[in-house]
């Protein structure tokens, strides 16, 4: 590190380091959406048309079916022998995935014999009861992803069900319950926008309380992708000092926390056009390069019958979820905010293992 930035050979090293990766190495990687449909209307979600009061304008609903599960199962055989790869890593998608729990039972039960190595859920968690959470556990599900937009007056006036209520009291209590009836890992990804990032620190400590052992945190800026949602927080120093305020408390709570991965250039879904490391694939068996084209008309690139359509056609589909998303900043602001924060990151999880040593505890992970 040199001052508050990582060197040009510590960046090299972080980038090619796991530290920034929740996947498993050497797995094949596979998203499935299990529903399109959604039981919120978070009005910044990148699978509306265009951001309504009431959201309703979303990719067309379609639900994960058993003959459909049959025919993922037995592409990804196929994907993952052509790799020579011997384990899978599992992502239930949506819309909102619990919306089909039945869809999710039976497609964690048929690619078990796969290989799971982790199979995880992003999930609003309003549906997560205890005993939903312990029927996915016990059904090789090994962790889940929760989405929650700041404090509870934020989040509640952004992630709203179908009805108008408010759901942060409601998640909170099923991460709480779901987390004492099972042993899943959870990640709590916040999305941040000027909206909400005054309540960042009140949201953490109330995670904390939540009682969960296995947690980690990771703070992204909502995208502008164009339905009239804007985001008008800019890359700087203020906003870097914010995250690593958060991510340090968090951290000294606990929580894990991955340095800034380069997202296109490691994802197993986009880097590589075809399909060769992961798959992204829609509840009807259609393929897509990545999770915000999913479901979107003129961005299939194949389905799990078929296979991938020819180079040709689906080259100019092949995108990453950043495509349609406007820049927070310059280049070059970009890369300082990432150098900023991975620091703050890798100082605060060095001064917890370091005092977790110094008790006589350790083990503590440079991750998660
Ligand atoms: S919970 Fe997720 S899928 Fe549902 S509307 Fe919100 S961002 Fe979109």
């Amino acid at each position: 590190m040199r001052g508050r930035t990582l060197t040009k050979a510590a960046r090299q090293a972080v980038d090619k380091s796991t530290l920034g990766t929740l996947r498993p190495s050497g797995t094949y990687a596979a998203t499935v959406l299990t529903s399109t449909d959604c039981n919120l209307t978070c009005s910044y979600c990148f699978q509306n048309e265009v951001s309504v009061p009431g959201a309703t304008s979303r990719i067309e609903t379609v639900r994960l079916r058993a003959s459909t599960v049959v025919s993922i199962r037995t592409f990804l055989a196929q994907q993952m022998a052509r790799q020579g790869v011997q384990a899978l890593s599992l992502l239930l998608f949506g819309g909102e995935p619990l919306l089909n729990l039945a869809g999710c039972i039976r497609l964690l039960d048929e690619c078990r014999p796969l290989g799971l190595a982790d199979a995880q859920m992003v999930t609003n968690a309003v549906l997560l009861t205890a005993r939903t959470a312990t029927r996915l556990a016990t059904t090789g599900l090994t962790g889940v992803q929760v989405s929650i937009d700041g404090g509870r007056e934020s989040h509640d006036s952004l992630r709203l069900t179908r009805r108008g209520r408010a759901t942060y009291d409601r998640i909170l209590r099923n991460v709480s319950e779901a987390a004492q009836a099972t042993d899943l890992d959870w990640h709590f990804r916040v999305n941040v926008s000027h909206r909400n990032v005054h309540t960042l620190h009140g949201l953490v400590r109330d995670l904390a309380d939540c009682g969960v052992r296995r947690k980690s945190l990771h703070l992204a800026l909502i995208d502008d992708v164009g339905i009239g949602f804007g985001n008008d927080l800019r890359l700087g120093k203020d906003l870097a000092k914010t995250f690593v305020d958060v991510y340090t408390m968090a951290i000294g709570l606990g929580f894990g926390a991955t340095v800034s991965a380069d997202g296109t250039r490691d994802c197993p879904y986009c880097a590589r056009v075809g399909g060769a490391e992961g798959a992204v694939i829609n509840a009807d068996g259609s393929l897509y390069s990545c999770w915000a084209t999913a479901g979107k008309p003129g961005w299939r690139v194949g389905d799990v019958v078929a296979g991938y359509q020819p180079t040709e056609v689906l080259a100019p589909r092949w995108v990453n979820c950043s495509h349609e998303a406007a820049s927070h900043g310059t280049t070059r602001e970009v890369n300082q905010f990432r150098d900023r924060v991975d620091v703050g990151i890798l100082e605060a999880l060095a001064s917890r293992r370091a005092s977790m040593q110094s008790q006589g505890r350790d083990g503590v992970s440079t991750s998660l």
